[in-house]
């Protein structure tokens, strides 16, 4: 499947804190962001099953400081959709969203935001959506999109 991940408050703490993957020294030299604690051993995981991994973000961060964001993490993106990516794209919808991820043939969105979810029932399209406090959101990601798979092709 192609699944998107959001970044703010869901893979990298803002407002939202939670426990975040050990930083060396290196990260702190080149001022690379924290990234949630599991994110790593998750991707991995998504990985070996053979999904494919994108960021959808509503933030200005560039394609390329992201992409080194998670190659300091030793994780590959398949892609990157920033702000100014979805702006130019939603403009051949007549929709007014944050995240509208079936316009880039995205099968599972996990997003941090309940306004997200929203936006999933009125345009219906596919989300998950992590609380802050779920210590163990990385089986919670991984059972949905296995309930998922298991929809979508039997
Ligand atoms: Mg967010």
């Amino acid at each position: 499947m192609k699944l998107s991940f959001d970044l703010d408050d869901l893979l990298i703490p803002g407002t939202k804190r939670f426990d975040v993957e050990p930083q060396g020294l290196f990260h702190r030299l080149l001022g690379t962001e924290p990234l949630r604690a599991g994110t790593v051993s998750l991707f991995r995981a998504l990985r070996s099953e053979g999904h494919q991994i994108y960021i959808y973000t509503s933030s200005f961060r560039s394609p390329a400081k992201i992409r080194l964001n998670f190659l300091m993490h030793g994780l590959r993106l398949d892609g990157i959709y920033n702000k100014p990516i979805h702006d130019q794209k939603l403009k051949n919808y007549r929709l007014s969203c944050s995240k509208y991820p079936p316009m880039f043939n995205i099968d599972l969105h996990i997003d941090d935001s309940e306004g997200v979810r929203t936006e999933a029932e009125r345009y219906h399209f596919n989300v998950l959506v992590i609380d802050e406090n779920d210590k163990d959101w990385t089986t919670t990601v991984l059972r949905n999109i296995h309930h998922l798979s298991a929809s979508f092709y039997f």
